[in-house]
């Protein structure tokens, strides 16, 4: 490979995945007052890939790169990141607006193409949107080969031959693709570790870039419009029977048998 690792991770704030979202008022979309924002799941996971493989690829690694397009409040994963060994960051300041997956994707291809980034590790999906398609539409723009949903990644950073485990319908399909590349996350990839309180010290004196879309360029404006935003039906409560006969009785009363 003629010239190192450079890894950027895009990572989301989103509504912590332990609570329960619910339909604001207005049915535009979730309540946010008061409720807990963490690190999208799945690009915690891209993060500890991509420390993963600083770590075991001794000096392959020239930087990790984290970023995220939110409002100031996104800083805090970013020094979360920065403090789980990631070595740089930029917020992508777009105040409270909430960007649409295209628009994410069109300003971090601008900032990879800045940051000479070779390989792009991001969540499969934003669990509050829950898209999908963010690494594909970038993946799309830089028009580099990528692979969704990653359940084994491994680099061979001599050639830059990148083979990547991932799980299709009924099994797994490995498939493998010169850098530079664009990796989505699953589930099963890894662990993402803790941070320890001296890193989380240390994560305060590494770099927190601040820009704003339209120095990459990029127009925030929405091309969709949210209709109405409405929680599922609930469901009808079930009725106890007392015996089998009553039961396949009450089944074909249904017509479910
Ligand atoms: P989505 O397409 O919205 O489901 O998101 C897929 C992935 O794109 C996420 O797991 C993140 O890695 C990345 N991503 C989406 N939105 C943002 C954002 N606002 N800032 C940084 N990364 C993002």
């Amino acid at each position: 490979m003629s010239s190192k690792l450079r890894i950027m991770v895009p990572v989301k704030r989103a509504i912590d995945f332990a609570v329960k979202p619910r339909v604001n008022s207005a049915k535009t979309g979730v309540e946010t007052a008061g409720v807990k924002f963490s690190i999208n799941p799945f690009d915690d996971i891209a993060v500890e890939e991509a420390v993963k493989i600083k770590e075991a690829k001794k000096g392959a690694v020239e930087s990790i790169h984290v970023v995220s397009a939110g409002s100031s409040k996104a800083q805090e994963v970013l020094r979360q990141s920065l403090a789980k060994g990631c070595d740089t960051s930029t917020l992508i300041d777009v105040g409270d607006a909430s960007v649409e997956p295209l628009t994410v994707a069109k300003m971090l291809a601008k900032l990879a193409e800045e940051d000479k980034s070779n390989l792009i590790i991001l969540g499969k999906q934003a669990i509050d949107d829950d898209s999908n398609h963010t690494g594909q539409m970038l993946a799309g723009l830089l028009n580099w080969p990528q692979v969704t949903a990653a359940s084994k990644v491994d680099i061979n950073e001599s050639t830059g031959e990148v083979t990547v485990e991932h799980e299709v319908d009924g099994g797994f399909e490995t498939v493998s693709a010169s850098l530079p590349m664009i990796i989505t996350t699953d589930l099963r990839l890894n662990t993402p570790r803790y941070a320890t309180l001296p890193n989380i010290m240390k994560a305060k004196k590494k770099p927190l870039k601040t820009v704003k879309p339209a120095d990459l360029g990029v127009d925030i404006a929405g091309r969709l419009e949210t209709v109405s935003v409405s929680e599922p039906p609930p469901r009808p409560a079930g009725i106890k029977v007392n015996s089998v006969d009553e039961l396949i009785a009450k089944l074909k009363e249904r017509g479910a048998l």
